[in-house]
C-alpha cells in the first residue's frame, strides 16, 4: 500500500481518536485499567420523583450503550494506530491479505476485508 495513502489514514485515525475521546469524557471517566476502558457516570440523582429517577435510569442506559459502542470503536481505531506503527496496517487478520483501497477510505479502523468482514 502506498505510504502517501497510510499517511492520510493515519491522520485521520488519528482525529477520530480524538473526537471519540472528547465525547467519552463529557459522560463518562476513564478507568486506570491498562485495558483502557471507559465508565459512564451514573447521573447525579438530588431529590427527584420516583418518575424522574426512571428517566436517569433511562439515560443511563442509553448512555452505556452509547459509552459501548464508543469505546469498541476507539479500541478498534487505536488498533489500527497500532498497526501503523508496526508496519502491518491494512491486512485482513483472517486471511493476512491486503484490505480493499476503498474499504479503508470508508472505514480506516476496518480489520478485515470485505469478504471476511463479519
Ligand atoms: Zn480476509
Amino acid at each position: 500500500m502506498n505510504t502517501k495513502l497510510i499517511e492520510e489514514l493515519k491522520n485521520r485515525l488519528e482525529s477520530q481518536k480524538n473526537s471519540i475521546t472528547k465525547e467519552l469524557e463529557t459522560f463518562a471517566k476513564k478507568d486506570d485499567a491498562p485495558k483502557g476502558d471507559w465508565e459512564t457516570k451514573y447521573p447525579n440523582r438530588e431529590n427527584g420523583s420516583m418518575e424522574e429517577e426512571a428517566d436517569e435510569m433511562q439515560e443511563y442506559d442509553n448512555m452505556l450503550s452509547v459509552e459501548h459502542s464508543l469505546e469498541l470503536k476507539l479500541r478498534d481505531v487505536n488498533a489500527a494506530l497500532e498497526k501503523i506503527d508496526k508496519g502491518r496496517y491494512g491486512l485482513c487478520e483472517k486471511c493476512k491479505k491486503e484490505i480493499e483501497e476503498e474499504r479503508l477510505m470508508a472505514a480506516p479502523e476496518a480489520k478485515f476485508c470485505i469478504e471476511h468482514n463479519k
